[in-house]
């Protein structure tokens, strides 16, 4: 039955099953790092239940995947870090359509013509890292938002993670470490040659190479980092939009991605999304999308963020690439 036609009984039955089923998928996803399902199948599941809640708003129960972060506890056996300033996920769209309507969206809040910071979407786990007076003192992942994972001991064998950074300054930075392509492909030959479990994508597999008990698994994993984000950047950065944050931080030797864009209009976007995904194969590293900020920071605080999005931010999702559908298609029929 369509939503539309769909009475609250059904509606009630249906998000269960959905709830049920991406809870289970979350969890071989987040807790084993090895999914079951590709990203699409969970994303339209996903999709469905946003649809179903926003139908039947009394159906929204506070425990709803779409209301967490990740939706997945922390590792049990890793130590745990709280996040002052929770670490959210990313709103997303998978079409210019959807798009163009939240840009619509975020302008209406402002007189001004807002600018975007256009990025892409590594595709990795989120990491928070704290320097104090310069020094790297702590790395954590994003867990559920609220606590994370402490990966001090692991984060020291990320070759581009500075220690020091080039002034002795005290913050908060936060961005995405992932598996360069090829050393994907080297770790997983080598996995198979043993007999062990290989990873199902390099997003995974630094999941699963992060969050050891054991650093030396880290260090024989050849992981990397960007940086796009820190807290309190206006004060602590003396910075003023997402574009100046991006090339501060590079400035203080942290990695970041130098693809960005800032651009004001629709057809910007479309063009820049468009140039990213023609050269998307040509990368080291991998991409879901892009992300689309407002530029303008202190803009972030006023749109501010839902329990689980941040509301001046949203990921365009890639269609899933031709070789995943592929995969699907035989599976189908066999
Ligand atoms: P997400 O990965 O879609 O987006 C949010 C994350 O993007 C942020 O936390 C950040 O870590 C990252 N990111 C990368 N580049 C960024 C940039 N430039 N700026 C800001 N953030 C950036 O969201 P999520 O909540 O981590 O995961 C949801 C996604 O995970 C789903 O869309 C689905 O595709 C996948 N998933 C798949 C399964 C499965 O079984 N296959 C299960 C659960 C989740």
């Amino acid at each position: 039955t369509e939503v539309a036609q769909m009475d609250s009984t059904e509606a009630a039955e249906q998000i269960k099953k959905l709830q049920k089923q991406l809870q289970q998928w979350a969890k071989e996803y987040y807790e084993n790092d090895a999914p079951t399902v590709e990203d699409s199948e969970y994303d339209q599941a996903y999709k469905h239940l946003q649809e179903l809640e926003t139908a039947f708003p009394g159906l929204v129960s506070p425990n709803s995947i779409t209301q967490q972060v990740g939706g997945h506890k922390t590792k049990s056996e890793l130590p745990k870090v709280v996040h002052e300033v929770p670490m959210l996920s990313l709103g997303d769209v998978f079409s210019f359509d959807e798009l163009t309507n939240w840009m619509v969206a975020t302008q209406k809040s402002f007189i001004e013509k807002l600018s975007y910071n256009a990025e892409l979407k590594i595709d990795g786990l989120a990491i928070s890292l704290v320097y104090e007076n310069g020094k790297l003192v702590q790395a954590s992942t994003r867990g559920d938002g609220n606590i994370g994972e402490d990966v001090t001991k692991n984060i020291k064998y990320v070759n581009d993670i500075p220690k020091q950074l080039n002034e002795p300054l005290s913050i908060e930075v936060r961005g995405e470490i992932y598996m360069p392509k090829q050393a994907f492909v080297i770790l997983n030959e080598s996995r198979e040659r043993e007999g062990l479990p290989t990873f199902a994508n390099p997003r995974n597999a630094a999941a699963g190479s992060l969050r050891q008990l054991d650093p030396l698994i880290t260090k024989q994993r050849k992981l990397s980092a960007f940086l796009y984000q820190a807290i309190d950047a206006t004060q602590v950065l003396n910075v003023t939009t997402q574009s100046e944050l991006l090339a501060r931080l590079r400035d203080l030797g942290l990695p970041t991605n130098n693809t960005n864009a800032v651009v004001t209009n629709i057809e910007d976007v479309e063009n820049y999304i468009v140039s990213q995904t023609n050269n998307r194969d040509s990368l080291s590293y991998g991409i879901d999308g892009i992300v689309i900020k407002v530029n303008r920071l202190d803009y972030h605080e006023e749109l501010g963020n839902t329990v689980k999005v941040p509301k001046w931010a949203i990921a365009y999702k890639f269609p899933p690439e031709e070789s995943e559908t592929v995969i699907r298609n035989i599976e189908w029929t066999v």
